[in-house]
């Protein structure tokens, strides 16, 4: 089969494009959809602080910037959570490292038992499942590291499935406050020390982010989370994945419907800015989320 603009062969079909790719058409297309989404934002001239887990997706996610970084004079700065997970943590670790040094990047590398006093897997022997702590921590040593950092934006590699399965994942469970939380962006707000969060994968699948690490030779840590199993979201994604097959288009439609819903209701702007009595960073309550679970696990 020959691509759709020229006359080279095909490497993929994309069904909701209903077009065929010979390689450089399709790192275009791969890139026209994260300019897309910097361009609806209007990203440019940022700091931005890309959490890189390792994995497939947040690894493309930085190659992308990278490509990116000089159009829209874009300061790209990789950062790398070590969560101690056995088997896991360190050939991710790894990964990063090396990804990071190939782009000639300064990488910013946090371990959380340095920094909290515990591991993922410590919490792990407490509880049947740490993924509840294991976001909790994420969230804040993201949001901490580049708040101290003065990033403007930190990015993470959540692609379209991966958004839709969490929105239908919260209408399904009844999360209707997480579901109105997650857009395709937040803002930064300096005052309550939050750093916005930006999720230039927004607008692609899985699978393509895979073909574009296949054909640029981008190496990943191939390993899954030996926590995620089993997670409802993996369902969920099946369940969408399912959708799109009979119609070509379905997440992405979904996602559309679903953030006009979102527009439709006002934010709720009367949420009393708080901060944690313990580390000073914003909470709901007395303490933060991070200081309690720090509390219960900390080994120092
Ligand atoms: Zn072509
Ligand atoms: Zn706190």
């Amino acid at each position: 089969m020959k691509c759709s603009y020229c006359e080279k062969e095909s490497i993929i079909f994309i069904r909701r494009t209903g077009k065929h790719y010979c390689e450089d058409h399709f790192n275009q297309f791969l890139l026209g959809r994260v300019k897309k989404y910097l361009g609806k934002h209007r990203i440019k001239n940022k700091r931005i602080m890309v959490a890189v887990s390792g994995g497939k997706d947040s690894t493309v996610m930085l190659h992308v910037l990278w490509q990116l970084s000089e159009k829209y004079n874009l300061e790209i700065i990789p950062f790398y959570l070590d969560l101690g997970i056995k088997e896991y943590s360190k050939p991710c670790g790894k990964s990063v490292r090396e990804i990071s040094e190939m782009l000639d990047l300064d990488l910013i590398e946090v371990s959380l038992l340095d920094f909290a006093g515990f591991t993922i897997d410590d919490v792990a022997k407490k509880e049947k499942k740490p993924c509840r702590v294991c976001g909790v921590v994420k969230r804040y040593i993201m949001n901490r590291i580049a708040f101290e950092n003065n990033f403007d934006f930190v990015a993470t590699g959540h692609t379209m499935i991966d958004e839709a399965a969490f929105a239908i994942h919260n209408l399904y469970s009844g999360n209707i406050d997480q579901f109105f939380r997650t857009y395709e962006i937040t803002r930064t707000e300096k005052k309550r020390k939050l750093v916005g969060r930006i999720k230039p994968l927004y607008y692609l699948m899985e699978t393509e982010t895979l073909t574009y690490a296949l054909i640029n030779r981008i190496s990943y840590c191939d390993l899954e989370c030996p926590y995620a199993e089993g997670h409802p979201i993996q369902k969920q994604k099946e369940i969408l994945l399912e959708g799109e097959y009979k119609f070509p288009g379905f997440i992405y439609n979904i996602l559309r419907s679903l953030n006009k819903i979102r527009k439709k209701v006002p934010l709720e702007s009367s949420v009393q800015v708080r901060f944690c009595k313990i580390c000073g960073y914003p909470t709901t309550g007395d303490v933060c989320n991070f200081c309690k679970v720090k509390m219960k696990y900390s080994k120092r």
